[in-house]
């Protein structure tokens, strides 16, 4: 199962630790992905700036590595009707296939709390899904890590999922 990863807050020359998860071998970091994570946080945590959580008072951010390096950033937007709020990560992905990009190699979401993970919604993670089972999702490690992220990827947080392929076949592409 390739889940997950931990990757340790940024001191040079310690490597990443695995945590008790089998890890496979494309999910052993180099000190360039430990590197691309943590900057990936960070963006996450910028965007969380311009959250619009009136209701919830939960301000998520969330940051997207596109295959060709391009970073998208996405806040949740929240509505006084509260079933059209839209979560950080899809505000990312809407972002991002709206100019052209459908590859994606990772994503970073951060919740209100530094240092706590942020997992994503039911929604978001199946709209994860449609652009790859194999994408990363990073995420705070804990309070136990300040500093500290977690790595899993996006098939593992949605097992099973609805996808095109669950759908019959179809002439041409829309
Ligand atoms: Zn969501």
């Amino acid at each position: 199962m390739p889940l997950c990863l931990r990757v340790s807050p940024c001191v040079p020359g310690r490597r990443a630790q695995p945590c008790e998860r089998t890890l496979t071998p494309e999910h052993v970091t180099t000190n360039d992905t430990q590197d691309q994570a943590l900057a990936l946080m960070e963006s996450a945590r910028a965007a969380r700036a311009h959250a619009y959580a009136p209701y919830s008072r939960f301000p998520v951010g969330a940051a997207l590595l596109a295959e060709d390096g391009t970073v998208f950033t996405g806040c949740n937007v929240e509505n006084a009707s509260y079933g059209l709020t839209n979560c950080a990560e899809r505000t990312a992905i809407f972002k991002a296939v709206s100019e052209g990009r459908t590859a994606f190699r990772a994503i970073a979401v951060v919740g209100p709390e530094d240092d706590l993970p942020c997992a994503p919604c039911g929604a978001c993670r199946q709209v994860l899904h449609e652009f790859g089972a194999e994408m990363l999702l990073i995420t705070p490690a804990g309070a136990h890590d300040p500093g500290g992220v977690v790595t899993t990827t996006v098939g593992a947080l949605l097992p099973g999922a609805f996808d095109g392929a669950s759908l019959p076949a179809r002439g041409g592409d829309a």
